[in-house]
């Protein structure tokens, strides 16, 4: 996607902070950080979020949830981590090029979400 900001640092043209490429995903790491660790690991074909994901998407979806272990753990989150991924304006989505958050202490993260959500 030509003005997608995640197809832009798949293809090198925004500059980022690499951890892990291969052919199918790129991680990264945030760049503005919401825990000591928080690399983001993306698809390279551009899928927008995971309402567009679709069986065609099976193994590259399976790779990032396969990487998120190894990753967390080269970043220094060995005792571990949490993974994330917004979906749409509920879920608090602002980029729409399908990422994975990948979260690691070292201190526990808190809950994710309050314990009520609804009133
Ligand atoms: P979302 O709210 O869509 O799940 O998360 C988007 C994430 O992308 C945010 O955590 C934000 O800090 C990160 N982000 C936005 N623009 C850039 C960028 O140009 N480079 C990097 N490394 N991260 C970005
Ligand atoms: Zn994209």
């Amino acid at each position: 996607m030509e003005n997608c900001i995640f197809c832009k640092i798949v293809r090198g043209e925004i500059p980022s902070r690499k951890v892990y490429e291969d052919d199918d995903v790129l991680a990264f790491h945030d760049i503005q950080p919401q825990a000591p660790v928080h690399v983001l690991v993306v698809p390279k074909v551009h899928i927008a979020s995971l309402y567009e994901a679709d069986m065609s998407h099976q193994a590259v979806l399976g790779k990032m949830l396969a990487l998120s272990g190894r990753l967390a753990s080269e970043q220094g989150a060995s005792d571990g981590f949490r993974t994330i991924i917004n979906t749409g304006r509920v879920g608090g989505q602002e980029v729409y090029h399908l990422h994975m958050h990948v979260f690691g202490g070292p201190e526990p993260l808190g809950r994710m979400l309050s314990k009520r959500v609804t009133p």
